[in-house]
Order: structure tokens, then sequence, then C-alpha cells
């Protein structure tokens, strides 16, 4: 504390300097944000900070004594408050729903954008949507290098593989690789016993096609024996919990050798279930604040309710427990893991639902770091960026402003005061 005050103080008294006869002119696009502590995305310096931004990224970023202030910048105080990199969202979807509404109104680039500030909003800067997204998420992509950019930077699937055939796999591949999908997503899947798999001979001419197009591929799943049979055929992450029965050895083992991450969507279960009374998290005002009033009324019908307490959902609030556990022991085994939700379905909600991910995590057995990191360095490593997910020199200036310290206790993202992309403030987005 005492480093925050006496910092401030410097700030003021060279503040009062510059208010004098020889006002320096301001450089458009610098800015610099001081007094924070700081999560860099692995590790936390010590004491108040200063990250200078110019255009868009991070010029410099350290203790105060070490970096200084540039002539003409904006000065943004952020003394007493604790800084996380923007988080990353490994498995979200825009573009497939607004509200709960899936049709016409959810494809617009209107919602794409409302949807991008809200999760901004709530502190995910940066989203790899899996699959299903409406033509107009390519601009929307494409636009993720615009220094004026204030919402969520977007990665994207496009339409999702399905094959049947390895020969219309290929096909569809070949198309979304001509669209400028960032990856290419499939489902391994029976739904529980309710549908036709895709079989290994497609899923391996989907990834071996898309190899071709230097593409990686991300996998849905359930099942351990198909999570061994894409990592077998060459897949490049796993885009859901092990949830039918507890990793193995084997498993593990393949997983470190090939440096394949996990994406544990543990909310994603959740959504399934959680609808079968009132949540609790329908009381959280960080949750209220902007959700859709009509959505939580439409949610605690009878017919909704009865929906969630239908065996399939309650054979996803039975498998969590093996899910959760999953993840403690992928992570414990050195195991990367990237936080992710499957939010942006209907009743899935984005923004929201990555806060209670990462509780969720430390419920798990992960400390608020090792959630963090989840969700910043590691998940950028998970989808190889390599300027975004740190506060580092040359990265974007995505962050998180927090009243309270998340590495303390991850509840405390909550008080999430303000988000920055590429040093913007993001405005607040309608509520859905
Ligand atoms: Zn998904």
């Amino acid at each position: 504390m005492r480093r925050i005050s006496f910092f401030t103080s410097f700030v003021l008294l060279a503040f009062a300097a510059a208010c004098g006869s020889s006002e320096p002119e301001m450089v458009p696009g610098l800015k610099a944000f001081v007094g924070a502590e700081l999560f860099d995305g692995e590790s936390s310096p010590a004491g108040a900070s200063v990250i200078v931004v110019r255009d868009g990224r991070i010029e410099a970023v350290g203790p105060a004594s070490q970096v200084q202030v540039p002539e003409g910048a904006e000065t943004i105080d952020l003394s007493g408050k604790y800084v996380t990199p923007g988080w990353i969202e490994s498995h979200g979807h825009v573009g497939g729903a607004k509200g709960l509404d899936t049709g016409a109104a959810a494809q617009t680039t209107e919602n794409m954008e409302n949807q991008l500030t809200l999760y901004a909003d709530y502190g995910v800067t940066t989203v790899f949507s899996q699959g299903g997204e409406p033509e107009g998420a390519f601009a929307l992509r494409d636009g993720s290098s615009d220094p004026a950019l204030h919402q969520a930077r977007l990665l994207m699937a496009g339409t999702i593989v399905t094959g049947p055939t390895p020969d219309e796999a290929r096909a569809q591949v070949d198309a979304d690789a001509a669209a400028g999908v960032d990856w290419i997503k499939i489902r391994v899947d029976d739904n529980l016993g309710s549908g036709q798999k895709m079989s290994k001979e497609t899923y391996t001419a989907v990834i071996e096609q898309a190899h071709k197009h230097n593409l990686k591929v991300t996998a849905h799943l359930y099942y351990l024996e198909d999570a061994k049979g894409l990592l077998e055929a060459g897949v490049d992450l796993i885009a859901h919990s092990i949830r039918d029965k507890e990793v193995d050895d084997e498993l593990i083992a393949t997983l470190k050798e090939k440096n394949i991450c996990v994406i544990p969507t543990l909310t994603r279960e959740v959504s399934t279930f959680v609808y079968e009374s009132k949540p609790t998290f329908f009381d959280d005002p960080f949750f209220t604040k902007l959700a859709d009033e009509t959505v939580l009324v439409a949610l605690q019908t009878p017919e909704r309710q009865a929906a969630s307490q239908r065996p399939g959902p309650q054979t996803y609030k039975k498998q969590l427990a093996v899910a959760s556990a999953n993840v403690k022991k992928l992570f414990d085994a050195g195991v990367k893991i990237a936080m992710g939700t499957d939010s942006g379905p209907p009743a899935r909600f984005l923004g929201y639902f990555e806060h209670m991910e990462m509780q969720m995590m430390v419920d798990a057995g992960l400390t608020p770091t090792e959630a963090l990191r989840t969700a910043t360095s590691d998940a950028a490593a998970c989808l190889g960026l390599t300027d975004v997910g740190m506060l580092k020199a040359g990265a974007w200036a995505d962050f998180a402003v927090f009243d309270q310290d998340p590495q303390a206790n991850i509840a405390n993202s909550k008080t999430l005061s303000s988000v920055y992309v590429a040093g913007n403030l993001v405005p607040e987005a309608s509520p859905m």
C-alpha cells in the first residue's frame, strides 16, 4: 500500500508540473495505465505498475520504478486496482442465439457485435467461436486487428464438418478452408446414445484434409475411447471434458506427448440441468445487470423446468462430477487446460458463464492463479496466439480491471470494474 500511495503522489506531482506553462502536447493513441497491481498472465510483479499503450498495443509494462510514463500520454489512474490480461474463451459461439431465439435475429452482425461486446463487458476479450457462425462473422473476425476495437476479438471455426462419409467430409473441409476459417470443428458424439457418431474413418479423413490446408482440428467429444481415437488420428484440441469415465494413464501420456490441450466446459454441463429449478445465479447482480428479464422468465416456466429434469440432462448432471475430477487429474499430470464454457447457445450466458467456469475449476482443485492462467497465457498457447493472453510488450492492450484481487479469491472476479480492448474502454452491451 505504501508503494501505491507514494506512486500516486508522484503521478499527481508530475501531473501538476505538466499543467504548468509548458504543457506537453498529447500524442494521439498513446496511453498510460498507472498504479494497478498486475497478474501478467504468468506471474505477478510486486507493486504498482505502468502499462504504456501505443496504437492499441502494449509498448512497455512493468513496475512503476522501471517503466516511465511517456510525455504526451493520456494517463488513466488505476491505483488500488488489480489487472489481469483479458480472458480468452477457448470454446464460445457467436451468432447462434439472441436470448433464447435461434432464428434470423441471432445471425445478424448487430447481434454478434452485441455478443462480442457482452463477452468483453465480462472481461473476456478473445473468443474462439467453435462453429456455426453466420457469414457476417468473417468480417468481425477480420476487424479484430483494428486498434479502435472495443469488443472481444474473434476466431472462428465456420461450418461444423459433419460428413457423414469421408469424401463428403473432405469436401466440407475444403469449403471451410476456402471461406477462411481459423480452425476446423468436428463432433464425435452419439448424444448419450441417441444419435449416429462420426466414424473413425471420417474423422481421420477430416484431420488429414485439414492439416493439408494447415488448419488445426478441434473436436467435440464425450467418451474416453473417442478421445484416444481422435488423438491417434492427429486431432489438435479437445473441446470438452471427457465425461463417461475417469481419464487413464494412456490418455494422459498421449496428451502430454502430443502437447494437446483440453477445454473443460464444465458450465456447458450445468446449462443442461440447472433450469430444473430457479438457478441461484438468477439472484446474482453480476449476472442480472446484463441479463434480459424476459429470458429469465422463460427459463422458469414449468415446461422448461420439466425439460431439464429429463434423463439426458440428469445424466450430464451426474457425469459433471467425473468431468470435474478429470480436469484436476489432467491438470496435475501436466496437461494444459484452456478455459472454455461452450457459451453462446440459448441459456448458456456468455460472459457470466466464464466467471462461473473459473469458480468451478477452482472448486475442482485449481488455485485461482492456475485458473487465471487457463484463461490467459495457457489458453493463448493452446490456440497458438502470441499477442493476447499476456501483458507484455507487443501484445494487444486487452485487460480487465478488478476492485479486489482475483488471485486471492477467484470470486473476486465479480468485482470487475472496467475492461479495455486495444487500450479502449469497452462500452456496455444490451442485456441478453
Ligand atoms: Zn460448442
